[in-house]
């Protein structure tokens, strides 16, 4: 309130009051009455809202969370991504209005990303050397997945480069601790957010809560050790649950996840609607509409939210709000009535 008064005095004058006494002027303070303010803030809610409509704004709408694998020349299997095929995954995101989020943005709700843009969480399962590789001075190797993103996020502003590392004790192939913490860290430092895959692999379901626990909170520990952070979120292998689902979420003083992602088949819920549930947000795999994936992974759901815009996520710009059509709100989440803008 105040700095919106004094910059309607002028720069200078404002420099003046500023750097010239220790208390702010009289009239400023008289301006600045609770009527008034309410005023404003009621005036500022309205004109959101109608910002809110007019971009379309819809933060009850799904989000798609991708799952990749090995980013390689050769891939071995249908869940690999050739460099050329990630680049040309990334430009297709880029060109229709998407931005990358971490998965820890999603499932804690900040998703700060700009007015009519979309989110999508980029997420690479298993930690492997195709993923991120080091120079002996710390720039990652050409055409690893790290690479490629920075490239094509350096091409498009307002793409960022964005993603979630689900690390396994592959570390990147890094079997020295110096050498796993020189890229682990490096992930963090440069914004990246790494998440917990299980120390072996394993598929959990069956599995008693001791293994479940010490599988799950080893990596975590380990990531701890060499990072000094606590993964958020979970991506489990195969995308199989343990017997009592909770489990991958909470393990005692071991781990506290906030989210539990699976390995298929739809676009997930946003975090702020009642359809989202944090123990198994579904991912998608990034494959063209071909054989098994003729409906159910990338290109398939990509379409059909371009063709369905009404039901993707699409940001008001204002991190502090969930906008959202007033014929949704059966939707919002109790915990985000406080925040919530619908039109
Ligand atoms: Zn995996």
């Amino acid at each position: 309130m105040r700095l919106r008064i004094l910059s309607g005095l002028g720069l200078l004058a404002a420099a003046t009051i500023l750097s010239g006494c220790d208390s702010q002027p009289s009239t400023v303070k008289l301006a600045d009455t609770k009527a008034d303010a309410a005023a404003k803030l009621k005036a500022s809610k309205v004109a959101k809202a109608q910002f809110a409509a007019k971009i379309k704004a819809n933060e009850l709408g799904q989000i798609p969370v991708l799952m990749f694998h090995r980013i390689i020349d050769k891939p071995g299997s249908t869940d690999d991504r050739t460099p050329q095929q990630f680049r040309a995954d990334l430009e297709r995101l880029a060109r229709e209005g998407y931005v990358p989020i971490t998965a820890a943005e999603m499932v804690t709700g900040k998703i700060d990303i700009p007015a009519g843009k979309h989110p999508v969480v980029l997420t690479f399962d298993d930690s492997s050397p195709s993923q991120l590789t080091l120079n002996e001075v710390g720039v990652p190797a050409p055409n690893t997945a790290v690479a490629i993103l920075q490239e094509v996020a350096a091409k498009h502003p307002g793409f960022r480069p964005k993603a979630t590392f689900y690390v396994t004790r592959d570390m990147f192939g890094k079997t020295v601790p110096e050498e796993q913490a020189q890229t682990l860290v490096w992930l963090k430092d440069n914004g990246f957010d790494i998440g917990n895959h299980t120390r072996d692999h394993i598929n959990l379901r069956g599995r008693s809560q001791k293994e479940v626990e010490e599988q799950i909170g080893s990596i975590g520990k380990q990531i701890n050790s060499l990072t000094h952070i606590n993964p958020v979120t979970i991506a489990l292998p195969y995308g199989n649950q343990p017997s009592k689902r909770e489990w991958a979420l909470h393990g005692g003083k071991l781990y506290n996840h906030q989210g539990a992602f699976l390995a298929g088949y739809t676009p997930a819920a946003s975090p702020f609607s009642k359809a989202f549930d944090p123990v198994g947000i579904p991912r998608i795999k990034v494959m063209e509409k071909k054989g098994d994936c003729k409906q159910f992974c990338s290109e398939a759901w990509l379409d059909w939210l371009k063709t369905n815009p009404d039901m993707i996520y699409t940001s008001d710009g204002d991190v502090s709000t969930v906008a959202y059509p007033k014929f949704k709100t059966p939707y919002l989440r109790k915990a985000f009535v406080k925040w919530s803008l619908p039109y």
